[in-house]
């Protein structure tokens, strides 16, 4: 068993009323735990992928073989992006970004309130189940965007640094908000981990935005 279900980084109740904890304890004890355990299964018959870390996997599936990709594709995805959305929240969110972040967001969207319209919308486009990101863009030195991946794609499988992620398949909201897909993005802004949004922007500051996919292994790695 090479890929282990990390624990939650606060209890099941923590974040409520914003995320409840019955959608909590599901989402992490049965989805995130199902792709874990997918995860060990697609690479039970490759001992050349077991000492392989979920974010290689997911940035290297070239080299996995054929009648593994997609299900290292979608688990290694669901896995690695479940990672990060833990660490992408906390129950002492600070409500808004500080420092070269901050600077950074107002440069790139105009101010923190476009950059949050920009995102609510983004996710709201996306037909079925994906992910909401905001991302250093591979282009134009690490610009600040905003990027969409249906599935468990996630945006280092094209160059670009994911700093925030936000989980928009319905198992994420919909007991609290039923179809409900833009309250819950409107809603989920106390939340969010600002200090880890900021460390994970400062560690690629002083890189090249074209060394990104090859450091992307150890990058992807949340907290
Ligand atoms: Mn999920």
């Amino acid at each position: 068993m090479n890929h282990i279900l990390p624990p939650l980084p606060y209890g099941v109740a923590a974040l409520e009323p914003y995320i409840d904890a019955r959608t909590m304890a599901l989402h992490h004890d049965k989805h995130h735990a199902g792709y874990v355990e997918k995860l060990n299964a697609a690479v039970e018959h490759f001992p050349e992928l077991h000492e392989r870390s979920a974010s290689w996997l997911l940035l290297n599936l070239n080299k996995v073989p054929e009648e593994a990709r997609v299900a290292v594709r979608n688990n290694a995805g669901g896995h690695v992006n479940h990672s990060l959305f833990w660490a992408a929240m906390t129950p002492k969110g600070k409500g808004i970004p500080a420092g070269h972040l901050a600077d950074a967001i107002n440069r790139d969207f105009g101010s923190f309130e476009h950059f949050k319209s920009r995102f609510e919308e983004a996710a709201a486009e996306v037909l079925g189940s994906g992910w909401i990101w905001l991302a250093r863009a591979q282009q134009n030195g690490g610009r600040l965007r905003v990027f969409t991946t249906p599935g468990n794609g996630n945006p280092l499988m094209q160059g670009h640094f994911p700093l925030l992620v936000n989980d928009i398949w319905e198992h994420a909201y919909y007991f609290k908000h039923e179809n409900r897909r833009p309250e819950y993005l409107k809603e989920w802004w106390p939340v969010v981990n600002w200090d880890e949004v900021a460390r994970r922007f400062q560690r690629t500051d002083h890189n090249a935005s074209n060394h990104w996919a090859a450091e992307g292994e150890l990058l992807l790695e949340a907290g």
